[in-house]
């Protein structure tokens, strides 16, 4: 995809620190890491977001992260590993090519990953539940009416 920076590392055109590669999904060091060994991996194909992402390729790609992670926290003695995935501006997300954070944690980092909890009654939770469950049948309908 012309203007898109992971695009063009993956083509080479501008430089990365690779810690990975294979057919599908590459691996290289975050610029700006939240710890040592921040590093992000992706699908060599391009695809903007977890919504238009193909699912062989998501699958892979998982996997991918997965081999990266345990590398990682071995080769790094990370204490524990964050997987994080941004979709959307509003959801922190900067390069629109999909792309999995991997970031080794040590028991006594400066790493913040925070969101709030917020207060809910049992008739939002109610509301909520309802509204996906409705949403999960119409995917399921769909796929039902596909296998005919
Ligand atoms: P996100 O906010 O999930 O879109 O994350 C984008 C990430 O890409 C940020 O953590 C950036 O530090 C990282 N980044 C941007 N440009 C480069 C680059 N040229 N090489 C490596 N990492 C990059
Ligand atoms: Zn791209």
């Amino acid at each position: 995809m012309e203007n898109c920076i992971f695009c063009k590392i993956i083509m080479g055109e501008i430089p990365s620190r690779k810690v990975y590669e294979d057919k599908d999904s590459v691996a290289f060091l975050d610029i700006h890491p939240a710890n040592p060994g921040h590093t992000l991996v992706m699908p060599k194909k391009h695809a903007e977001n977890i919504f238009d992402a193909d699912d062989e390729l998501l699958g892979r790609v998982i996997v991918a992260a997965k081999v990266i992670s345990k590398k990682i926290k071995e080769s790094l003695n990370a204490d524990g590993i964050n997987v994080i995935q941004n979709n959307g501006r509003h959801a922190g997300q900067i390069v629109n090519h999909i792309h999995f954070h991997i970031i080794p944690r040590f028991a006594n980092d400066t790493v913040i990953i925070s969101y709030p909890q917020i207060k809910m009654e049992d008739k939002d939770f109610e509301e909520i539940q309802k509204k996906l469950i409705e949403s999960e049948r119409k995917v399921q309908k769909n796929w039902e009416m596909d296998l005919m």
